[in-house]
């Protein structure tokens, strides 16, 4: 059952086996393997419960519903948008459904870099097959790929570059290209929608509008968390685990100001989030990005993924809605009027950087995040190398001319132009920068001196604390997480049951 904060009348106690903070990606498929293995478990979401019958489709209406920070969220300088969710469902609820595997040689990396233990890609292999089943996962089919997505498929044909159909987790999608504003026909196989009827079934509770302010402890072992709901009513929810699975930015900030003990100074270091920036090219035709599949082909011939390689960008579309475009279009009155006439005429593409930057998440005093994340100048390079490339394929593409967005923007209409998207271009607070993945802070590993916790999720100097969600990554992963958020958890959810036997 999903309960409200706003229906409890006076401040609460309650008694679990354990208690998930979360209910993203990470938080939903821990509560659900937590309930398959017998436990008592009580999933507690700082956002309301929205159903499909609540998605108008309308951006002014869903980003302050759906979004962190009413879409607000920014790094502290300013500089980058980090778009993140907030609801039960958390961030899976307004994705973009793309589903990739974490690629072998990030895992092997983890291994053999990052003192990562039974996280090999023959040890997940078996387990991304059953996310994958869970999530009904299958290819995007050829005749749903709207004219964007095609614009990029043929200037990618043009120019004899890497790239291809890519998978997602929908069922009877009715193509409507909303997804970012919430799915109105419940095509999305979520986390709300997949794992947390099982979980409740099998008796999980979800208590959702009310923040965990504090995880309890002594220093040595936990024993719950305390939480408040919207309302302003305390809920202290005694357990003998916790389970942190309130993003790479909520978990971090929990942990910190709830003075989890820290003695290497790791908690919130290593963040990724794979900055991008867009390029929109501009058609003879009308294109109508907004309609059809937003995502479903990519560009893979900038990316590999060896530490400190010179090709570590992802490019793919990114059709924005109508308030999201205006956002990044440049100039005002009359200027920026006339570049939005152009909007069915465009295709818009993102080149997301493979980031080796590492950010970091502190905590307000009440325990709000904040991202500081400064970008090196070798991640700078490729998002120029991205900008680049993206304006190159809608070039070949047809695009009689590219927007590159920027405080001194850019219309390239030939090859010739491309230079100008130089490494002083592609700079924050120049391109106008967006993330939606925020990954690592709380990293795995067996080294307590650069990691949070385990390989088994679990906590290197608090007993009774896992980790269960992006933060986990010790590293970027250079494409879409959310299947390994979901594997991550679903492999290491047994090691928390096995701790409260
Ligand atoms: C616009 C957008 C598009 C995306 N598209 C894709 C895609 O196509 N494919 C893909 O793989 N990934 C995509 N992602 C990323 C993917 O959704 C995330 O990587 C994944 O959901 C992260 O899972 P998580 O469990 O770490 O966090 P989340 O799913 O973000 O869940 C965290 C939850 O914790 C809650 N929370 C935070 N703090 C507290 C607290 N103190 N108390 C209680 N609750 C708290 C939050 O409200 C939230 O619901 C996209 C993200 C965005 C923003
Ligand atoms: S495109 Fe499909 S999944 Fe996305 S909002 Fe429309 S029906 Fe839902």
């Amino acid at each position: 059952m999903i309960v409200s904060g706003r229906t409890l009348v006076a401040d609460t106690v309650l008694e679990h086996d354990v208690v998930v903070v979360g209910t993203g990606a990470g938080g939903s498929m821990a509560t659900r393997e937590l309930a398959r293995a017998g436990k008592s478990v009580i999933a507690v979401e700082e956002g309301g419960d929205h159903t499909p019958a609540d998605f108008d489709q309308r951006e002014d209406t869903m980003l302050p519903i759906l979004f962190q920070d009413r879409g607000g969220r920014m790094t502290t300088d300013l500089a980058i948008t980090v778009l993140q969710g907030r609801g039960v469902g958390g961030s899976t609820i307004h994705n973009t459904n793309l589903c990739k595997r974490a690629p072998d040689a990030i895992l092997d990396l983890w291994t053999q870099r990052h003192g990562v233990v039974g996280c090999k890609p023959s040890d997940l292999a078996p387990v991304f097959a059953e996310v994958e089943r869970d999530l009904s996962v299958s290819t995007i089919p050829d005749d749903a790929i709207n004219k964007n997505n095609d614009a990029l498929r043929r200037g990618l044909a043009a120019l004899g570059w890497r790239g291809g159909a890519l998978s997602h987790n929908r069922v009877g999608c009715m193509r409507s290209g909303f997804c970012e504003l919430g799915c109105a026909y419940d095509a999305k196989q979520n986390a709300r929608k997949v794992l947390l009827p099982e979980a409740m079934a099998r008796g999980a509770t979800v208590l959702s509008d009310t923040k965990v302010l504090r995880i309890l402890h002594d220093g040595r072992r936990v024993s719950g968390v305390l939480a408040q709901t919207v309302t302003g009513k305390l809920v202290r929810i005694k357990a003998r685990a916790v389970v942190l699975s309130a993003s790479a930015t909520g978990s971090a900030a929990l942990a910190l100001v709830s003075g989890v003990p820290d003695p290497f100074d790791q908690i919130g270091r290593g963040l990724r989030i794979h900055p991008g920036g867009a390029v929109a090219g501009v058609f003879d035709d009308a294109v109508d990005g907004w309609q059809g599949i937003p995502q479903s082909w990519e560009c893979t011939e900038h990316l590999d993924f060896a530490e400190g390689s010179d090709k570590r960008v992802w490019i793919t579309t990114a059709f924005a809605h109508p308030i999201g475009t205006a956002s990044l279009m440049p100039g005002f009155g009359a200027d920026h009027m006339r570049a939005m006439r152009l909007y069915r005429r465009m295709a818009v593409l993102t080149a997301m950087v493979h980031d080796e930057t590492e950010g970091r998440v502190t905590a307000s005093p009440e325990g709000k995040p904040r991202i500081a994340y400064a970008m090196e100048p070798r991640d700078r390079a490729q998002l120029a190398r991205g900008l680049r490339a993206g304006a190159e394929i809608l070039l070949a593409a047809g695009a009689k001319e590219v927007h590159v967005p920027a405080v001194r923007p850019l219309i390239v209409r030939n090859k010739k132009d491309l230079a100008a998207i130089d490494l002083d271009f592609a700079r924050p607070h120049s391109v106008p920068l967006t993330a939606v993945h925020p990954m690592g802070t709380m990293r795995m590993g067996e080294d307590r001196r650069r990691s949070v916790v385990d390989s088994r999720g679990r906590h290197h100097h608090l007993a009774g604390l896992f980790v269960a969600d992006g933060s986990l990554f010790p590293t970027s992963l250079g494409g879409p997480p959310q299947i390994s958020v979901y594997t991550l958890a679903r492999h290491l959810a047994r090691h928390v049951a096995d701790s409260v036997r």
